[in-house]
């Protein structure tokens, strides 16, 4: 089967009379459980809830490839997943490779609590697979590719051959490519992260994450992890995310369309100093991105001549709609210098291309840049 047939087929019940195509959710705090509690498939909602068994078997399924099966542990948000594994793997001693400009928040958290525990941290850019060069005697390498904001691209395979021979294990944050888009775990990557916030669900309406891994050791420690610490995602979360999940090819396929049309036309108009997007034959991971994405994305990035102009641009622009964050169906864009963080210029832009006509999109980005003259 191909993937829209099978993501839509995977959160179908079986066909008995008179009950409806799609579950609801599951509100529990304790379950039934007499006698032994081991025979009960659900005894406490914060170690597992059935609304959540449904979503993590359609992300693993998404997350599988041929000849190997994945599992998925669904929370509250990307980060609690970044966290899981970040607390499940390292230990007082043991270092960890990240991209220099990997998201800022799990930069921020390792910084400011890992390696006040004892955990060594070292960076590198994700450009040109610099990452290599820092894994003797590393335990975890984390990448992130494309990179956000910046969309620089790195070798998954490359990099988790080298981290292997290292005796470090891998974790790709996967959030802009979703696991339709990219596959870590078939490239070899142990574990597979992602915030489901994104293109996932893609309704900017939601805050979940998983972690997806073919080991069942590593699952195990991730599970404990979210049991323990209890950072879970709600019942009506994971239900909604299983009615969103459904048309994730569909809203893939034509965001990442229109974020291809609109980076070529970007890199027609003069206002524009440059554009990023791993989809355009110029970009140096384009080679890269190629051989590994099947999507090369909704998000882009471009740099208009400063602050001033990159302010006017948002303004002067009907279909934008300015707020953080991508992989919605409606587009948005932001001046990403507002934040603070990373090291990118004033007149910076982030774009997230969502599922709107094409034509109405080039149409308002034309007016917009019109204006900057
Ligand atoms: C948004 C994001 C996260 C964090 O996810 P939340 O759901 O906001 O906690 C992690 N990595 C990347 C690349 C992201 O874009």
């Amino acid at each position: 089967m191909r993937d829209s047939t099978r993501i839509i087929r995977s959160t179908l019940t079986p066909a008995s009379p008179g009950e409806p195509l799609h579950s609801g959710p599951v509100f529990a705090a304790p379950y039934h459980t007499p006698g032994d509690p081991s025979d009960a498939p659900y005894s406490y909602a914060r170690s597992h809830n059935p609304t959540w068994t449904e979503l993590e078997r359609a992300i693993a399924q998404m997350e599988s490839g041929p000849g190997y099966e994945a599992s998925a542990l669904v929370f509250a948000s990307g980060m609690a997943a970044t966290t899981a594994v970040f607390g499940a793997v390292l230990r007082p001693g043991d270092a960890v490779v990240m991209p220099s400009n990997a998201y800022f928040a799990a930069r921020v958290l390792v910084q400011e609590y890992f390696t006040k525990m004892g955990i060594e941290l070292r960076t590198a850019p994700t450009e040109g697979n610099a990452q290599a060069e820092l894994l003797e005697g590393a335990k975890l390498l984390w990448i992130e590719t494309p990179s956000n904001p910046t969309m620089e691209v790195c070798d998954i395979a490359v990099l988790c051959e080298a981290a292997h021979r290292a005796g470090a294990l891998v974790a790709v944050d996967n959030t802009t490519a979703t696991p339709l888009g990219q596959s870590p775990l078939a490239l070899g990557a142990d574990f597979s992260v992602a915030s489901d916030a994104k293109s996932m669900t893609g309704h900017s309406d939601l805050l979940l994450g998983h972690v997806a891994t073919r080991d069942p050791e590593l699952l195990a420690k991730i599970d404990q992890w979210r049991t323990l610490t209890g950072g879970i995602l709600g019942p009506m979360e994971a239900w909604l995310a299983l009615r969103s999940i459904a048309t994730l090819p569909l809203r893939l396929e034509r965001s990442c369309e229109n974020a291809q049309r609109i980076a070529e036309f970007l890199t027609t108009r003069k206002e524009v100093e440059s554009v990023l997007y791993p989809g355009l034959p110029s970009h140096p991971g384009h080679a890269i991105a190629a051989k590994q994405m099947r999507y090369f994305g909704a998000v882009l990035s471009f740099i208009l001549h400063d602050r001033a102009a990159a302010e006017k641009f948002l303004a002067t622009s009907k279909l934008l709609t300015e707020a953080t964050s991508f992989g919605g169906i409606t587009t948005t864009a932001e001046r990403r210098a507002r934040w603070g963080g990373d090291a990118i210029p004033e007149g910076f832009i982030r774009l997230s291309a969502g599922c709107e006509a094409i034509e109405d999109l080039i149409d308002d980005i034309t007016q917009a840049l019109d204006a900057l003259q």
